[in-house]
């Protein structure tokens, strides 16, 4: 294996709407050059000079529009080229929502409706490449000069910030194809969770606060306003999947619906939705380069971009521990977790839970290596409609000291 694993520097001639798919070892760094032509990553252009390094375990599609020749140095996992892409689709679809912005922009001081820019929500099962359509919809609209928000509603496999998350950030100038998402300004909401059906009611109600917080600063924002939003859903699309996908189409009120590779979702949301005529239902092909992740590999990206929170993706940040006593903190969790047995209730009385009841919790030893939110809440009760403004990672919980 060791001598399988030098690769040396080569090129790649690559004929116009073609694209040369890579995936990144998990240990070991690629560096991608872009000899002539123009090409871009998930909608963000290659430099014309100098080598990217490209983070580990990533896989990406280097497109070209007009024709390129690229180079890359490193070991891969895999490479091979394809002219088989959805593309054109994609960027047929970015047209139109780049007309509908300009509208929006166009009936600016007129009514509310009317001055609204697209609200794009991209749904699909999972491997579908519905973050990936995210990236490419909005650095298209950053290069023309908009600002969209994009708003990532997926708690399991998020782009913005921690797993367990939903969260939402302007995007100002196209995606960073090393750093990801700008980290400066996202607005984070806490479910502390990978799954909603743990407590789908605090996830809805996170969603609503999310919306309505958006919804204020696009009241005072002209430019964000007709700009648009785009949305990032779960890749669960059934059952309870399906019916929060109904609700976030309800509360952040999409006017787009994008559906990537599930004729039936689409038709399922289509009939859902069709007493609302302003709300347009697409079908979209899904791309043959999306490449298929297990649950394992999931929970481990999980792990992965926990760690990226705290020591960054290049390894370039340094997280600072702090020893607090637990006089000094107080944590919650949302949702009472268990019903209250039967035997505690008066006769007759059903058990029920309050999902989004808030219950102190006292600081113990099952505390170590679990990461809590710091909230903006002023008191209590206002945690849940608070959004964080980072995370703590707990390393030890020493009881005889109360630290
Ligand atoms: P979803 O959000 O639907 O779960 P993603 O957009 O995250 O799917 O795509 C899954 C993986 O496939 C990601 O790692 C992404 O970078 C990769 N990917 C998407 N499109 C392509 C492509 N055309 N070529 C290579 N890899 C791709």
């Amino acid at each position: 294996p060791a001598a399988a694993a030098v690769q040396p520097p080569r090129q790649f001639k690559l004929d116009p709407q073609s694209e040369l798919r890579v995936e990144v070892l998990p240990d070991a760094t690629l560096r991608v050059r872009l000899v002539s032509g123009t090409a871009e990553i998930f909608g963000t252009e290659l430099p014309p000079e100098g080598w990217l390094t490209i983070p580990p375990r990533s896989k990406i599609a280097i497109f070209t529009w007009h024709g390129a020749t690229v180079e890359l140095d490193g070991v891969s996992e895999s490479e091979y080229t394809s002219d088989e892409t959805p593309m054109v689709i994609y960027v047929n679809t970015h047209a139109i929502l780049d007309a509908r912005r300009a509208r929006a922009r166009a009936a600016q001081g007129g009514d509310l409706e009317a001055s609204q820019g697209p609200r794009v929500i991209v749904v699909g099962p999972t491997d579908s490449g519905k973050s990936t359509l995210c990236k490419m919809l909005l650095s298209w609209a950053a290069k023309l000069g908009w600002k969209p928000t994009y708003v990532d509603l997926d708690i399991g496999q998020g782009s913005i910030t921690i797993p367990g998350c939903i969260s939402a950030t302007p995007i100002e100038k196209p995606i960073d194809i090393v750093d990801g998402i700008p980290l400066e300004m996202p607005l984070a909401y806490f479910y502390g969770h990978p799954n909603p059906s743990i407590n789908p009611d605090v996830y809805k109600a996170l969603m609503r606060e999310l919306a309505q917080t958006l919804e204020t600063q696009f009241s005072g924002n002209a430019e964000s306003r007709a700009a648009g939003m785009v949305i990032n859903t779960m890749g669960w699309v059934e059952g309870l999947g399906y019916e929060l996908l109904l609700n976030a189409i309800e509360i952040f009120k999409a006017n787009v619906v994008l559906v990537l590779g599930q004729e039936k979702l689409w038709k399922m949301l289509k009939d859902a939705v069709q007493s609302k005529p302003n709300i347009d239902v697409v079908k979209l092909h899904k791309s043959e380069g999306v490449v298929l992740r297990n649950s394992k590999y999931r929970q481990k990206t999980r792990s992965f971009r926990i760690k990226e929170y705290f020591y960054g993706i290049a390894n370039d940040l340094a997280p600072h521990s702090n020893v607090v006593n637990f006089s000094d903190v107080s944590v919650f969790r949302i949702g009472s977790g268990h019903q209250a047995p039967r035997s505690a209730l008066p006769i007759g009385a059903e058990p029920v839970a309050d999902p989004t009841r808030l219950v102190a919790v006292n600081i113990s030893t099952d505390m170590v290596h679990t990461v809590l939110a710091v909230s903006y809440a002023k008191e209590p009760d206002g945690i849940i409609s608070s959004n964080v403004a980072g995370f703590i990672h707990v390393t030890d919980v020493d009881i005889q000291r109360r630290s």
